[in-house]
C-alpha cells in the first residue's frame, strides 16, 4: 500500500483531545488562571505545549520554489526503452511506479501569486525498486546561466532589491543584458507560455542531459520531455491580474479542484537521445544548459505516462517537507558534465539539510518505498526510524554488515584538460541561433507581438542603458525583434532611450 496513503484524517472520528505527549486534555478554551483575574499558571501544561508547538510551526521556506502544490499518482512505462537503459523502472512495458509531484512557481516568497510570469518547477519523485529516484524539472527546456557559479547572482537579480524590498526591474535586466546566453529562457518567459493556465496545462523539461545507460553498457545522453495530455493552455496577462484580485493561489486550487473531483491529470514523457560518441561532435555543447536540442536532430522518443490521481493527505507533511534532487538517480540513470547539473546535485540536498534537518529522507514522504535502508551511517537530530537497531556500525568488519554491489557503478568518465575556471569553449554567435530560430520559424505574428509588449512593459522604469543593452541584445539575435524592441520602448511613457 501506498505509506503515503496511511496520513488519515481523524477529524470526523470525536477523539479526545491529548497534549503531544497523549495527555487528555481537561479543556481548550480557558487557561489555567489563579482566581478569575489572576495571573496564567505555568502549570498549565497544555497551554504551555500548545503555545510552543505553535512558536515552531514554520521552518525555513525553500530559497526557490516556496509556492506550490501537487500530489501523488504513478508513472507507467509505455514503451520499451531497454536500449537506452537498465533502469529498472524503465524495464518492463506496463510496471507502474508511485510518484509524488510538487509544482511551482521559482521566486516568489510563501503566498505569493501562483499566478507570477515565473518558470515552473515540475518535480517528480518516483518511489522505484532501486530507491527514489527524481526528475527535477521547469516548464522551460532550458535555463539563464549554464555555470552555476552565477546561480545566486541570477536568482538575486530577479528578487527584491535589498535596500527597498521592493522588486526592481533594473537589477533583473541588468543581469541579463549582460549575460546573453539568458535570452532563449527570457523569451520563453516572456511568450504567452510564461503564465500557464496552472499547473496542469504545461509542459515539464529537464533541460539538463542526463547519462543513460543500458545492460550493454552502451551510453546515451538524454534529455526528458514531460507533456501534458491537457495541452499547453496559457492566461492573457489582463485576466490574471483580475483572477489575482480573488486569489493568489489560481493554479493550486485548480489541481485541488481537479484531483479532488476524482479526475486525473497526465503527462507523456518522451526523451530525445544522442549516442554518448556522437555527443562529442553535436554542434551544440551538449552540457550547456542554455540549449535546446532541435526536434529535428533528435525527434522525440515516447517513454510512457505520468499520472496524478489524488491530492495530498496534508500540505505541511507531504508538500512543504518533500525534498528533491536532481542527484536521486538509479542504476542506468547517470549524471553528465551539464556544471548545472553538477551543481543542483550538491545544492538540493544541502538545502534540505538546512531546511529540514541531517535526517530529512526520513521523511515519510521523502521515504524510499520499497525496502529498508541499509548503511553504516547512525544519529543526528530526529533520527526515528529505530537507528538500523543493533546493526554494526562500521566497516570493513566481520559481523555480515551490508555490502556494496560493484555491478551499479556508473560508467567511468575520462577527463583531461586543465584544473582552472575553464569557459564554456563554444559561445558567441551560436548562443543566438536557437533564439533566432524561435524567432524566425516558432513564433506567430501575434506572439511576436505578445514578447515585444511583455518585455516592453517590465523594461519600461529601467534606466536608458539596461534598455540599451537589450535593444542590442535582441538585434544579435534578429535585427527585426531588436528594431521591434527599441521603437516599443521609445513609445511607451517613461525615459527615451
Ligand atoms: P520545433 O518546431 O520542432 O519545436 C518548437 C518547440 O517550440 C515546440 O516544442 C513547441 O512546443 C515550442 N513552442 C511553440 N510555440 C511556443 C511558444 N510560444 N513559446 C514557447 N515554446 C513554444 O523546433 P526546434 O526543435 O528546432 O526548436 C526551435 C526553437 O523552439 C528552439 O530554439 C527553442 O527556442 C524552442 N523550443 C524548442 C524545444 C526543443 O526541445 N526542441 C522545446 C521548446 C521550445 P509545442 O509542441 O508544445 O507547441
Amino acid at each position: 500500500m501506498d505509506k503515503r496513503q496511511t496520513v488519515v484524517s481523524t477529524a470526523n472520528q470525536q477523539q479526545t483531545l491529548t497534549t503531544s505527549q497523549g495527555m487528555p486534555v481537561d479543556g481548550n478554551q480557558h487557561s489555567l488562571t489563579a482566581g478569575p483575574r489572576g495571573p496564567i499558571l505555568l502549570s498549565d501544561i497544555h497551554f504551555i505545549d500548545k503555545m510552543a508547538k505553535f512558536d515552531r510551526e514554520r521552518i525555513p521556506e525553500r530559497v526557490v520554489h516556496a509556492v506550490g502544490a501537487g500530489g501523488f499518482g504513478h508513472f507507467e512505462l509505455t514503451h520499451d526503452v531497454s536500449k537506452y537503459t537498465k533502469a529498472k523502472f524503465l524495464n518492463g512495458v506496463g510496471k507502474q511506479t508511485p510518484i509524488c509531484v510538487r509544482f511551482s512557481t521559482t521566486l516568489g516568497e510563501r503566498g505569493f501569486s501562483d499566478l507570477d510570469r515565473d518558470p515552473r518547477g515540475f518535480a517528480i519523485k518516483m518511489y522505484t525498486e532501486e530507491g527514489n529516484v527524481d526528475f527535477v524539472c521547469n516548464n522551460t527546456p532550458f535555463f539563464f546561466i549554464r555555470d552555476p557559479l552565477k546561480f545566486p547572482d541570477v536568482i538575486h537579480s530577479r528578487r527584491r532589491n535589498p535596500q527597498t524590498n521592493i522588486r526592481d526591474p533594473n537589477m533583473a535586466w541588468d543581469f541579463i543584458s549582460l549575460n546573453p546566453e539568458s535570452i532563449q529562457n527570457i523569451m520563453f518567459l516572456f511568450s504567452e507560455r510564461g503564465i500557464s493556465d496552472g499547473y496542469r496545462h504545461m509542459d515539464g523539461f529537464s533541460a539538463h542531459a542526463y547519462k543513460w545507460v543500458n545492460a550493454k553498457g552502451d551510453s546515451f545522453l538524454v534529455k526528458y520531455h514531460i507533456k501534458t495530455d491537457a495541452g499547453v493552455k496559457s492566461i492573457a496577462p489582463e485576466d490574471s491580474v483580475k483572477i489575482e484580485q480573488r486569489t493568489k493561489d489560481y493554479s493550486a486550487e485548480d489541481l485541488w479542484n481537479h484531483l479532488g473531483s476524482g479526475k486525473a491529470a497526465s503527462w507523456t514523457f518522451f526523451i530525445q537521445a544522442i549516442p554518448e560518441a556522437e555527443a562529442a561532435t553535436y554542434r551544440y555543447d551538449v552540457t550547456d544548459i542554455t540549449k535546446i536540442w532541435p526536434h529535428g536532430d533528435y525527434p522525440l522518443i515516447p517513454v510512457g505516462k505520468f499520472v496524478l490521481t489524488r491530492n495530498p493527505s496534508n500540505n505541511f507533511a507531504e508538500m512543504e517537507q518533500v525534498a528533491f534532487s536532481p542527484g536521486n538517480i538509479c542504476p542506468g540513470i547517470e549524471l553528465s558534465n551539464d556544471r548545472i547539473l553538477q551543481a543542483r546535485v550538491f545544492s538540493y540536498p544541502d538545502t534540505q539539510r538546512h531546511r529540514l534537518g541531517a535526517n530529512f529522507e526520513q521523511i515519510p514522504v521523502n521515504c524510499p518505498m520499497y525496502g529498508k535502508i541499509h548503511n553504516y551511517q547512525r544519529d543526528g537530530p530526529m533520527r526515528v526510524d529505530g537507528n538500523q537497531g543493533g546493526g554494526v556500525n562500521y566497516e570493513p568488519n566481520s559481523l555480515g554488515g551490508p555490502v556494496e554491489d560493484p555491478s551499479t557503478a556508473a560508467k567511468p568518465v575520462a577527463v583531461s584538460g586543465h584544473a582552472m575556471r575553464n569557459l564554456y569553449a563554444n559561445t558567441g554567435d551560436i548562443d543566438m541561433e536557437q533564439p533566432r530560430a524561435f524567432w524566425e520559424r516558432v513564433l506567430k505574428e501575434e506572439s511576436k507581438k505578445y514578447l515585444v509588449n511583455a518585455m516592453t512593459k517590465s523594461m519600461r522604469t529601467c534606466r536608458p542603458d539596461i534598455k540599451q543593452r537589450m535593444v542590442t541584445l535582441c538585434t544579435n539575435v534578429h535585427p527585426e525583434f531588436g528594431t521591434r524592441l527599441k521603437t516599443a520602448l521609445e513609445n511607451v511613457d517613461a525615459p527615451k532611450l
